[in-house]
């Protein structure tokens, strides 16, 4: 997507938040949730509207990584789908440098998932189970970059590589159900850095796979995000996990922001007594200790 942000004007990623020294320099806009509401309306047998996001705002800027963090129903998908353009909020705006999302049509959200891209809870649902992880990592290749077959079957092996899936021509020809579900998601990591975004929307991306093997993806994200100046929204119901991706952590209840700061801090030092429950409700092995070797 093109900015009209002045490259020498923008921040570089990591300059806010804490974020990591020495990633690649790249104009990238900020994204900014700003006050944004939805109510899904009174529908057959549910008798009253629900407002599942309510008054929610905050940035992310270039480089940053930001966790989402509430139990299930705290409105954390319908945030997630309003900032990839499939759902409109009900008021409020979301802007990513100089494009208002919501306004987004056809063409326009085509281009938008050049830069925002979304990694979805099952591997296995996000894949079509007909088609080679080449395939499904090489589309958005010759869609969105018009690399020619040829290029992005080289482009494929180096996203392979890049996720962990090494040697990468082992796993091009797989299909989905030949592989784990860690390295499914894999697939889908690497199907999302295709078109080499500049945001990532991860919403419960581990939640559904084993707990061996939840700890390499959560490095695996952390890894891209410093080696690519990727910006990363992750959403999780696992306060702990948060830990391992994010500097900074928003915690969401009933659609609301009840919290927010550094993850670190918030974690030591939980205010709101959502928060204190949340954390008291995990319990994974990385919870005291500096986040774990990949996988
Ligand atoms: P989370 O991802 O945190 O589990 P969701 O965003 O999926 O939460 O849901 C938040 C609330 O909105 C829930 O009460 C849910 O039932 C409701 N909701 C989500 N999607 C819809 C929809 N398409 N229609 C009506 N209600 C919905
Ligand atoms: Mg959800």
């Amino acid at each position: 997507m093109t900015s009209e942000l002045d490259p020498a004007a923008a921040r570089p990623p990591g300059a806010a938040d804490g974020g990591p020294a020495g990633a690649p320099s790249r104009a990238v806009p900020a994204l900014v949730v700003d006050a944004v509401t939805k109510t899904y309306a009174a529908r057959g047998r549910r008798k009253s509207a629900v407002t599942a996001v309510d008054h929610v705002s905050f940035t992310i800027e270039p480089g940053a990584a930001i966790g989402l963090v509430g139990a299930s129903g705290s409105g954390k998908s319908t945030l997630a789908k309003m900032i990839s353009g499939s759902q409109r909020p009900t008021t409020g705006s979301i802007r990513f440098g100089d494009t208002v999302v919501e306004s987004l049509h056809a063409r326009g959200l085509r281009e938008y998932h050049r830069s925002v891209q979304m990694v979805f809870q099952d591997p296995y649902g996000a894949l079509n189970p007909l088609h080679t992880v080449a395939y499904t990592v090489s589309r958005p290749c010759q869609n969105f970059l018009g690399l020619s077959a040829t290029k992005a079957l080289d482009r494929v092996h180096e996203l392979l590589e890049t996720v962990g899936l090494a040697p990468p021509e082992q796993f091009a020809a797989k299909l989905p159900h030949q592989l784990s579900g860690g390295q499914r998601q894999r697939v889908v990591v690497a199907r999302a850095l295709a078109c080499d975004p500049e945001l990532i929307i991860a919403d419960e991306p581990v939640s559904m796979l084993d707990v061996s093997l939840r700890a390499g993806i959560l490095r695996l994200l952390a890894r891209l995000r410093e080696q690519r100046g990727l910006s990363l929204l992750y959403i999780t119901h696992d306060l702990l996990s948060a830990r391992v991706v994010t500097d900074q952590i928003l915690v969401l209840n009933k659609g609301r922001v009840v919290e927010r700061g550094q993850t670190k801090h918030v974690m030591q030092h939980p205010q709101d007594d959502y928060t204190i429950r949340l954390l008291d409700a995990v319990a994974t092995p990385y919870a005291a200790q500096e986040p774990p070797p990949a996988s």
